[in-house]
C-alpha cells in the first residue's frame, strides 16, 4: 500500500492545511481510509484532533463534513428531513447522507455529546455493511470506498451517561492524540503564529507546569490551541504576561485566587532563561 509521496502532496488541489505529526498518526488514517475501516480520534480539547482530520481529508482530496454534535443532535439532523416547501415536501440530505452520496470524510465532532439515536445510523455505516438506510424515504445509500467516518471525543470530558457504548467504539479503529511532545509542540507554536524560537519555548514550557498543576480544581490544562492563541498575540505586539493572561489563565479559570496563582506561574517561566 502506497503513503502518498511529498510531489502527490504539494500537487494537492486547494492547499493542504499545515499539521506538524506527532507520530505516526497520518500513516495510521490514511491506512484506514484505504482498508475502509472508520476511525476513532480520542484526546484533550485543542491538541490537534480537527486540524489533522482537515489536514488528512485534503491530503487524501476528500471533500470533509465536519459535525460539531451537541446534547440536542439526533439521527434527523445527520441524516436528514423533509422541508415543507410551497405546498409539497421536498427531501433534505443531512450532512451524514451528503457525506456517503458524495464520497466525503465525514468528521463527528465530540460524538459522545449527541443523542443516543444517532448510534442507529452510525452503525450499519461504521461496519462491514457501510450502509446509510433513510428511514423516511426507503433509500438505502451504499458508501462509496472513499467515504470514510471519523468521529472523536475527550475522554476527559466522559462521564457515565455520556460514555461510547462498547458496541459503538468496537467498530471504530482507535487513535489516542496527547499534547505534543515538547519540541514538536514548539515548531506548532512558531509556525501558527510567526513568535520567535525563545517566546515559543517559554510558552512550552508555561504550558508544561500548567499541566502540572493539580491544586487548583481545573476543569481542563493548557491546550495546545491556547499557546498558539497567546503566541499570536505577542506577535502581533503585546506584552507577553498580558497575552498569557487573556489567551491562557484566563481561559482556564474564573477564580481569581487561581487566576493569580497561575500568573505566577506565568511570571516564573518567563523570568528564569
Ligand atoms: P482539537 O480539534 O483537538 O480541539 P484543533 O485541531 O482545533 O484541536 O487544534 C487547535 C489549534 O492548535 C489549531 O487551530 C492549530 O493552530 C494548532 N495545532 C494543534 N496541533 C497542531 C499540529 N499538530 N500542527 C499544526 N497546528 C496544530
Amino acid at each position: 500500500m502506497d503513503m502518498l509521496s511529498a510531489r502527490q502532496l504539494a500537487g494537492a488541489p486547494g492547499g493542504v492545511p499545515h499539521y506538524i505529526p506527532q507520530a505516526q498518526e497520518c500513516a495510521l488514517f490514511e491506512h484506514a481510509w484505504r482498508c475502509q475501516l472508520p476511525l476513532l480520534i480520542k484526546g484533550p480539547t485543542g491538541c490537534g484532533k480537527t486540524r489533522f482530520v482537515e489536514h488528512m481529508a485534503a491530503r487524501l482530496g476528500r471533500p470533509l463534513i465536519t459535525v460539531s454534535c451537541h446534547d440536542d443532535l439526533s439521527a434527523a439532523d445527520l441524516v436528514g428531513r423533509h422541508l415543507i416547501g410551497q405546498g409539497n415536501t421536498v427531501w433534505q440530505d443531512g450532512p451524514l447522507a451528503r457525506a456517503v452520496r458524495e464520497g466525503a470524510i465525514c468528521y463527528l465532532d465530540e460524538v459522545v455529546e449527541a443523542r443516543k439515536d444517532t448510534t442507529v445510523v452510525m452503525h450499519p455505516l461504521a461496519d462491514d455493511r457501510r450502509v446509510l438506510p433513510i428511514e423516511r424515504t426507503g433509500e438505502l445509500l451504499i458508501a462509496p470506498p472513499e467515504f470514510m467516518l471519523v468521529v472523536s471525543y475527550n475522554p476527559g470530558y466522559q462521564n457515565l451517561l455520556k460514555a461510547l457504548k462498547p458496541s459503538t467504539r468496537q467498530r471504530f479503529v482507535a487513535l489516542s492524540f496527547g499534547y505534543p511532545q515538547s519540541a514538536v509542540e514548539q515548531d506548532i507554536v512558531r509556525s501558527e503564529s510567526g513568535v520567535n524560537a525563545d517566546v515559543a519555548a517559554g510558552l512550552v514550557r508555561l504550558a508544561q507546569a500548567l499541566r502540572r498543576v493539580t491544586d487548583h480544581d481545573l476543569e481542563e490544562t493548557a491546550s495546545t490551541r491556547l499557546l498558539v492563541m497567546a503566541a499570536r498575540l505577542i506577535s502581533a505586539g503585546m506584552d507577553v504576561e498580558m497575552a498569557c493572561r487573556a489567551a491562557v489563565v484566563d481561559a482556564l479559570t474564573d477564580d481569581t485566587d487561581t487566576a493569580a496563582a497561575l500568573m505566577e506561574i506565568v511570571g516564573g517561566v518567563f523570568d528564569s532563561p
